[in-house]
C-alpha cells in the first residue's frame, strides 16, 4: 500500500517534533509530504535531511532564502521553499495531501486548516485556538466540505476514544451520555498559596509537572485557561451544551478525560502523559500504531485523585466557561487577549495574575458582536488583539 502523505503544519514545534517521532516509527505507512516551521531554520534543516519533505515553509521570504542557503547541495533541489501564510495554505490543501497535522499554535492556525478544510482532508487537530475562535463556522465548513477532523488535544482524543463508534455529534440522548469529564493535572500552580501568585516567574509558569509541550500552552496551563479552552473545544467538537461538559482536577495526569453514561458506567482513556499516544491515534484511526509510549504501569502507580478547580485560583477557567455562554464574540476576544496577555507575561510585561484580568477586560469589552463568516471572525480577532496590546501598556506602565 502507498503510505498516506502527511503535511505538519508546526514541525518544529512540540507536537510537530512529536508527529515526527510517531511518523519514524512507522515509515512504510506515513509519508512526511510537506513541513512548515515559523523561524527555527536549523530544526527545518534536520526535517529536510531526516525526511526529505516535497515541501517546508517558513514565515517569509527572508527565512525562505536563510533557509536555502541553510540545507545541504543534496536537498536544495528536490524540496520547495515556501512561506507566509499563502504557503501555508498551499500546502495544506495540496492535491497530494492526505492529512494535515494541524500543530502551529495560536489563532495563526486558523487560515491554514480552513484552507484545509475547504479541501475537504483529513484533519488532525491539535490547535485548539483555531476552534475556540470560530466554533461553529468551523464545524460548519468541515461538514460543508465532508472534511475529516479527528481530535488531538489528549482530553478531546481521549473522549473521542471514549464515545460511541457511531456518535451522532450533538446526539447526547440517544448515546445515553450524561456528561464529558475534562481532566485537567492543575498544573505547576495547583497548590501554592494563592497570594504567591502574583510573583510567579515565566520559567515557574513554564516548568508543567507532568507534561512537556511548547511555551504558551504551558502557561496556559499554568492559568487554567488551557481547561477553559478545551471546555470551549469539547462543546464545538462534540456537539454538546455546556452544561454536559465538567472539569475535574486529577494531578496525575493518568486518566485523560472521561465519558458519564446515564446508567452509571464512566468510561476512561488512561495512559502516561505523552502526546505521542493521542497522536498516534489520531495518525492511526480506526487502526492502532506505535508511538514510542511506555506502557502505564499499573504496579506502581502511587496517587490517584480528583478535586474541584478552585475559581479563586483558577478565575480563567470560569471566565472561558462564562465566554462559552456567551457566544462566539466573546470565545474568540478570550483567545485573542489571551494571547497577548501570555506573550507580554512571557516577555516579563505584565504578572501572571494580570493575564486574567487582561481576560476579563477585553471579553466584557467585545462580546455582543455577530460574526457572520471567517473573515468577521478574523476581523475581530484583531480588533481584539489591538485592545489587548493597549490595555497591556496601562497595565505594565
Ligand atoms: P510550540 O510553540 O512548541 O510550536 C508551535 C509551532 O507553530 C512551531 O512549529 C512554530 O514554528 C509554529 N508557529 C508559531 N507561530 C507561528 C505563526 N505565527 N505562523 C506560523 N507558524 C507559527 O507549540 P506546541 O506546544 O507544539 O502547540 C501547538 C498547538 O498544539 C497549540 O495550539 C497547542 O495548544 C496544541 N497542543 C499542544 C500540546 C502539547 O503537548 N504541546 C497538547 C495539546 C494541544
Ligand atoms: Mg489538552
Amino acid at each position: 500500500m502507498q503510505p498516506q502523505n502527511i503535511t505538519i503544519l508546526g514541525a518544529t514545534g512540540s507536537i510537530g517534533t512529536s508527529t515526527l517521532d510517531v511518523i519514524s516509527r512507522n515509515a512504510e505507512q506515513y509519508k512526511v509530504f510537506a513541513v512548515s516551521g515559523y523561524s527555527q531554520i536549523e530544526k527545518l534543516v534536520e526535517i529536510a535531511c531526516q525526511f526529505s519533505p516535497e515541501y517546508i515553509v517558513t514565515a517569509d521570504k527572508s527565512l525562505a532564502s536563510k533557509l536555502f542557503q541553510a540545507l545541504p547541495d543534496s536537498h536544495k533541489h528536490s524540496c520547495q521553499i515556501k512561506f507566509g501564510v499563502e504557503g501555508l495554505e498551499f500546502i495544506a490543501s495540496h492535491p497530494k495531501t492526505d492529512t494535515v497535522m494541524a500543530a502551529i499554535v495560536g489563532a495563526a492556525g486558523l487560515k491554514p486548516i480552513m484552507s484545509a478544510i475547504r479541501a475537504s482532508k483529513r484533519i488532525l487537530l491539535a490547535n485548539k485556538e483555531s476552534l475556540v475562535m470560530s466554533g461553529e463556522l468551523f464545524m460548519r465548513a468541515v461538514k460543508q466540505h465532508n472534511a475529516t477532523l479527528i481530535p488531538v488535544d489528549s482530553e478531546h482524543n481521549a473522549i473521542f476514544q471514549c464515545l460511541p463508534d457511531d456518535y451522532c455529534y450533538g446526539d447526547k440522548a440517544s448515546s445515553g451520555i450524561s456528561h464529558l469529564l475534562l481532566t485537567a493535572s492543575g498544573g505547576p500552580f495547583r497548590t501554592m498559596p494563592i497570594n504567591l501568585l502574583d510573583d510567579v516567574s515565566p520559567e515557574q509558569a513554564c516548568a508543567h509537572p507532568n507534561w512537556d509541550m511548547g511555551k504558551k500552552i504551558s502557561v496556559d496551563s499554568a492559568s487554567m485557561m488551557n481547561k477553559g479552552l478545551e471546555f470551549i473545544e469539547a462543546r464545538w467538537l462534540f456537539g454538546l451544551n455546556a452544561e454536559n461538559i465538567k472539569v475535574v482536577v486529577h494531578p496525575q495526569s493518568t486518566i485523560h478525560s472521561m465519558v458519564q453514561y446515564v446508567d452509571g458506567s464512566v468510561i476512561a482513556q488512561m495512559g502516561n502523559p505523552d502526546m505521542r499516544t493521542p497522536i498516534a491515534h489520531a495518525l492511526g484511526y480506526p487502526k492502532r500504531v506505535t508511538s514510542g509510549v511506555k506502557a502505564l504501569d499499573f504496579f506502581n502507580l502511587t496517587d490517584f485523585s480528583f478535586e474541584a478547580a478552585c475559581p479563586k485560583r483558577f478565575p480563567n477557567l470560569f471566565l472561558a466557561m462564562q465566554a462559552c455562554e456567551k457566544g462566539q464574540a466573546a470565545t474568540t476576544a478570550l483567545n485573542a487577549a489571551n494571547e497577548i496577555a501570555v506573550d507580554a507575561f512571557l516577555n516579563e510585561q505584565i504578572r501572571f495574575t494580570d493575564i486574567y484580568k487582561l481576560n476579563r477586560i477585553v471579553v466584557e469589552h467585545f462580546s455582543e458582536q455577530a460574526l457572520a463568516d471567517i473573515s468577521q471572525v478574523i476581523q475581530h480577532d484583531l480588533l481584539c488583539r489591538e485592545y489587548a496590546a493597549y490595555k497591556v501598556q496601562e497595565l505594565s506602565d
